[in-house]
C-alpha cells in the first residue's frame, strides 16, 4: 500500500487519458484501472471529487501504474492481463494470457441456463473449454444443486480456473479435469447421464482470427478463439458430444458468433438427436447463443 495526493492522481489521470486518446484506446480504461488500484468509485473519478491535497491510498505507486499504462498503449496488452484480474458478472476473476478474458456478452449464458432449467440434486453439468472458469463458477453460484465439471485442454487454464474457484469459495462444487472436450475414456461413465453441457467454444474462422484487434490476436490464446476454417469445428464436436453424453431432456447451450445461427441450427437438426432448437440474442441484439434439448 502506498499513497499519493489528489493532485498527483489527477495529473496522472490526465496524462493517461491523453495517451489513450492518442492511441485510440477507450479512455474509460484509465478509470477502470484507477478504480481498482485506488479503490475509488466511478463517480468520484468522473467528478474528480478528491481535493488536491487529500491523500489517496493506492495498491500500486503511480510510477508502477505508468509502466502498466505504457505497456497498455505501446504493446496493446489488454488491461485485464496487466492487472491480472477482470470483473465478470458479480465476481472478480484472475486472468493471464493462458485464458481468454471472459467477455461481458457471455455473462448472459448463466441467466439463460438457470432460467431454462430446474436442476435436481446432483444433476451433472459440464462446462467445456472452461478457460478462466468463468462459466463453471457462474453456474456453481446460480445453481446450488448441481455437480459441475469444468474441462479444458490447457493445463495452464485449468490451474487458473481452479484458483478462481478457490478464491470464490466454490471449489467444492466443481471438479476440474483436463480433456479434449469429452473424448477421453475418463468420461465414458457419463454417457447419457449429463443434464447439461454449457460452452463458450472457439468459434472464430481461422482467417478472421488474424484480423482481430491487436489486443486479441497478439495476446489472447488462439486455442480459445480459433474455430477452424469455417469457425464451426468445435461447435460440430459439441453437437456430437451432446448427442453422446446428454441424458434424455438434457440441455446443450453454446455461444457462437454473429452470422453462425443458421449453420449451427442446421448442424443440430442434421444430428437428429435434438429438439426445441433455438437461437438466443445477447443484450446487443446479436444472435449469440444456441440452445437445444436432447431427445
Ligand atoms: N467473443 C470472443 C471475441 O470476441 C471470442 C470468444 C470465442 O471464440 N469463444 O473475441
Amino acid at each position: 500500500m502506498t499513497s499519493t495526493t489528489g493532485k498527483s492522481l489527477w495529473d496522472w489521470r490526465k496524462w493517461a487519458v491523453k495517451l489513450a486518446i492518442e492511441h485510440h484506446i477507450d479512455r474509460y480504461e484509465v478509470d477502470w484501472l484507477l478504480q481498482r488500484v485506488a479503490n475509488l468509485e466511478p463517480l468520484t473519478l468522473r467528478l474528480e471529487s478528491i481535493g488536491e491535497n487529500e491523500l489517496v491510498d493506492l495498491t500500486m505507486a503511480l510510477q508502477g501504474l505508468s509502466t502498466l499504462w505504457l505497456a497498455r498503449v505501446n504493446d496493446r496488452t489488454p488491461i485485464q492481463y496487466l492487472l491480472g484480474t477482470t470483473t465478470w458478472r458479480d465476481f472478480e476473476l484472475v486472468v493471464s494470457p493462458a485464458v481468454l478474458i471472459p467477455r461481458p456478452e457471455t455473462e448472459l449464458i448463466i441467466d439463460i441456463a438457470s432460467e431454462r432449467t430446474s436442476p435436481t440434486r446432483n444433476d451433472i453439468w459440464f462446462d467445456l473449454g472452461t478457460g478462466s472458469g468463468a462459466i463453471a463458477i457462474g453456474l456453481a453460484k446460480a445453481l446450488p444443486n448441481t455437480s459441475i465439471y469444468a474441462i479444458d485442454l490447457s493445463l495452464e487454464a485449468l490451474a487458473i480456473a481452479k484458483a478462481n474457484a478457490i478464491r470464490l469459495g466454490v471449489q467444492n462444487r466443481i471438479t476440474f479435469e483436463q480433456g479434449n472436450w469429452l473424448s477421453s475414456s475418463l468420461f465414458a461413465p457419463f454417457r447419457q447421464r449429463v443434464a447439461a453441457i454449457v460452452s463458450n467454444p472457439p468459434y472464430i474462422p481461422s482467417s478472421d482470427v488474424l484480423e482481430l484487434q491487436p489486443e486479441v490476436v497478439n495476446h489472447e490464446p488462439h486455442l480459445a478463439l480459433d474455430g477452424g476454417l469455417d469457425g464451426l469445428n468445435s461447435i460440430r464436436e459439441l453437437v456430437d458430444t451432446g448427442a453422446e453424453y446428454l441424458e434424455h431432456g438434457g440441455m446443450l447451450l453454446m455461444e457462437m458468433m454473429l452470422g453462425q445461427g443458421d449453420a449451427v441450427v442446421d448442424l443440430l437438426l442434421k444430428q437428429g438427436c435434438y429438439e426445441q432448437i433455438e437461437v438466443i440474442k445477447d443484450l446487443a441484439g446479436i444472435d449469440r447463443f444456441v440452445i437445444a434439448w436432447r431427445i
